[in-house]
């Protein structure tokens, strides 16, 4: 019988729903994923079988016994070493790689400084790091799922179009295209392409490859020279209607404050952003204001976590001190219950990371794949 689109689509929704079951309760046997995910016995048992020939699951050993549904059974896992994902973050001054398993460990890295910013250079620079890696895991025997890549700059959702990225000073550039053509002529196999702006993917990598149930709003503030969020709500990125949602380093919290670099007074980056932090008082200012900030992003967005990253956060631990004791300040005044403000878990390799994370985050949302990615060959 021949396989119709919709039944491809169906199967596709019941792997992503089985895998999805084992992020969140990792030893789950096959009887158990039936039970939890409503599907029938036979039905989990195909898919699973298909899941551990492709390198998504391995069975952990030994059999347990016990659980109530019948004969011993054979607990299930994320494979953490046949397949993974790999994450590039394409960054003002370098060019970061990371290989990343399924369960959110990072197997190697790899940095270099970026020639330049042109996007050709950036493409040739970007296919002769992913090369080597990708052959070196061909050579394991390793899956390569995908490769996402992340960037500062406001991608289309449903075209993957870089629309603009100033400080790489591109507009309008099809990255993932080029990309996608370089890898064809080099020969080269690495799954699926997807582009995302950089706090958008280390949103993503947080929110993935968390343990257990997932945080949800989550928004993650990078703090670099500009300062911008990524947003997931409702289990998917909020990214607005041109890609440009979580530009928060320019909503405004002084009137007539310091100029900003957009033009503008009083904009949050004239506070917290690199140009704006010279000494320890202004480490101390700038924590201020990005606990003022979070207070008006939590009067938005009411998130379960806010993660705190990027190099300032890296530089100048007292900043997130700062922000935690304003934030703590507004909550007694309201006697409002305190949100989650924490550094982001993979530091400075957070958007890199979450390159890779958005990769298994599409993977496991079929009925939202939008354009905004190019299959391999
Ligand atoms: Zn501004």
């Amino acid at each position: 019988m021949q396989t119709t689109g919709d039944q491809q689509l169906l199967k596709r929704i019941n792997r992503s729903v089985l895998l999805r079951l084992m992020q969140q309760h990792s030893g789950l046997s096959r009887a158990r994923m039936a039970a939890q995910s409503g599907l029938t016995k036979s039905t989990v048992s195909v898919l699973v079988r298909e899941l551990l020939d492709e390198q998504w699951l391995v069975e952990a050993s030994p059999p347990v016994s016990g659980d109530g549904l019948g004969r011993p059974s054979t607990p299930l896992q994320l494979n953490a070493e046949g397949r993974v994902l790999i994450g590039m973050e394409v960054a003002v001054e370098c060019l970061r790689i990371v290989c990343v398993s399924l369960t959110g460990e990072v197997l190697s890295e790899h940095e270099v400084p970026l020639h330049s910013a042109d996007p050709q250079a950036v493409c040739t620079q970007a296919t002769a790091l992913l090369q080597p890696l990708c052959a070196d895991l061909a050579a394991r025997g390793i899956t390569i799922s995908g490769v996402g890549v992340c960037l500062p700059g406001a991608v289309h959702d449903s075209t993957g179009l870089v629309h603009f990225a100033p400080n790489l000073g591109w507009r309008n550039v099809d990255f993932l295209g080029m990309v996608r053509a370089a890898l064809a002529t080099a020969g080269m196999a690495c799954g699926t392409l997807y582009v995302q702006n950089d706090a958008d993917a280390a949103a993503l990598g947080e929110y993935e490859f968390g343990a257990g149930a997932k945080d949800d709003p989550l928004i993650f503030i990078n703090c670099d020279v500009g300062v911008g969020a990524g947003i997931v709500l409702n289990d998917r990125l909020f990214t607005g209607a041109r890609g440009a949602a979580g530009e928060i380093g320019h909503t405004i919290l002084q009137i007539d404050g310091p100029v900003c670099s957009c033009g503008r007074h009083g904009c949050a980056e004239a506070f917290i952003g690199a140009r704006a932090i010279r000494g320890s008082a202004d480490v101390a200012r700038a924590g201020h204001y990005l606990g003022v900030l979070i207070q008006n992003l939590d009067a938005l967005f009411n998130p379960k976590t806010v993660v705190i990253g990027g190099k300032i956060c890296a530089e100048h631990p007292g900043l997130l001190a700062q922000a935690q004791a304003t934030v703590a300040q507004y909550t007694r005044q309201s006697g409002m219950p305190m949100t989650e403000i924490r550094a982001a878990r993979y530091g400075l390799q957070a958007p890199a990371v979450g390159a890779a994370a958005l990769v298994l985050h599409r993977f496991l949302r079929p009925l939202s794949e939008g354009a905004n990615h190019v299959f391999g060959h």
